[in-house]
């Protein structure tokens, strides 16, 4: 059966499932297994080799989701990241990278990769322009991320994908925000597609785990780095991932329908400023996301208008949860100010366009018309 040719739901649901040949159950089995044998098996099987049964067959739904050959599948998205970026890098070689990453990511960076003599270079911003001119002799990978965090940029992924063919250097994204129901990077030519499965693909708040989908080639050499990092998962989240991926597309689908009109909503809003997102006609790269999203995704940013303060706002909200993370069924809210761009001076939070009274919104699976009454009566309480 050629696995292109199914639909999604029925990939979500069957591709990577583990056969109960033993009892004819309808779900995967877990193998929690940590010792198998090595005498006359094709396969040395261990979970730091990424290759016990559920993780095996767990990559092929990821694979199949994204359109590429394989996957591996990690502990997190930071062990997904930073395995699959120093798989590829070594002493004197240059990274470029977007200048707005997940904040994680931008720690490793600055925290580690001195220390391994590895130089980095960060964009001003997301344009395609801004990536050339920072190529040099030794850059060997190219890192964005699209929609970014919290202001929803979007990076050309067709252009940045050739301009790292162009150049020798292997093309990395963090496909995170859009997850694979939405945008799939692989099919612009990008080589290394990154997902922390925290977030959409766990669904549901309670999963640490990250994924990369890429060519069998380009795999082969991260499972080299991986297998000494040891960032793999195990088998009892491996199993609770497949369950959650079974409704990957109905919960981001219903959660993006949800985003664009909660976004249409808020920009009409009097109370609120500015509207963060790349579903809207407003959005500077509205045709842009259009081009390379199947859905705009359903993380969005808008700012309150001065005088309604951002933190007694969230207070007062009753349905919709301020929370550090994003992507659950349920409706969370966070301030960058307060988070993520915490350890910033006013100054550079300012020059990265983060206000006081921006609110980051990660729009879950309730009823539209329930989360509009509850962001109303907050707005008014906090007036
Ligand atoms: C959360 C997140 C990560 C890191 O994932 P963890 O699972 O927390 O390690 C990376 N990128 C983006 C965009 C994220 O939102």
């Amino acid at each position: 059966m050629n696995k292109k040719k199914l639909g999604i739901n029925t990939i979500c649901v069957h591709v990577g499932e583990v056969k109960d040949e033993q009892f004819k159950g309808a779900v995967s089995p877990i193998y929690t297994s940590t010792s198998y044998a090595f005498d006359g098996v094709d396969v040395k099987r261990y979970p730091r080799y990424y290759n016990t049964p559920n993780q095996e067959m767990l990559c092929k739904k990821i694979a199949a989701l994204e359109n590429t050959e394989d996957a591996l599948i990690f502990s997190s998205g930071m062990a997904a990241i930073s395995s699959a970026m120093l798989a590829f890098l070594k002493k004197g070689d240059h990274v470029i990278v977007q200048q707005v990453i997940y904040g994680g990511t931008y720690n490793f960076i600055v925290s580690e990769f001195e220390k391994y003599g590895i130089e980095y270079s960060f964009t001003e911003s997301d344009n395609i322009e801004e990536f050339k001119l920072l190529i040099k002799e030794n850059t060997k990978i190219i890192y964005i991320e699209t929609p970014s965090n919290p202001l929803l940029g979007i990076t050309d992924i067709k252009a940045i994908a050739g301009l790292a063919k162009e150049n020798n250097c292997i093309s990395m994204i963090d496909n995170t925000f859009a997850s694979p129901i939405n945008q799939n990077p692989y099919d612009f030519g990008i080589d290394i597609v990154i997902h922390s499965a925290t977030k959409y693909m766990g669904g549901h708040s309670d999963i640490s785990a990250g994924a990369v989908a890429s060519s069998k080639q380009n795999l082969e050499k991260i499972w080299n780095t991986a297998i000494n990092l040891g960032g793999n998962l195990s088998d009892q989240t491996v199993w609770l991932l497949e369950r959650s991926l079974k409704t990957l597309n109905l919960r981001v689908k219903e959660q993006t329908k949800n985003a664009q009109l909660m976004a249409e909503y808020l920009e009409q809003n009097p109370n609120i400023d500015k509207v963060y997102y790349p579903g809207l006609p407003s959005h500077p790269q509205y045709d842009l996301a259009k081009s390379q999203m199947k859905g705009f995704g359903a993380m969005l940013s808008f700012e309150l208008k001065k005088g309604i303060d951002a933190m007694e706002f969230q207070k007062n909200l009753q349905l919709i949860k301020p929370s550090m993370s994003l992507a659950g069924l349920e409706s969370t809210t966070v301030s960058p100010v307060q988070t993520t761009h915490a350890l910033l001076t006013e100054k550079e939070r300012l020059e990265r366009g983060i206000k006081d009274g921006l609110i980051r919104f990660s729009v879950g699976i309730e009823e539209v018309k329930d989360l509009i009454i509850d962001i109303e009566q907050a707005i008014e309480e906090a007036k």
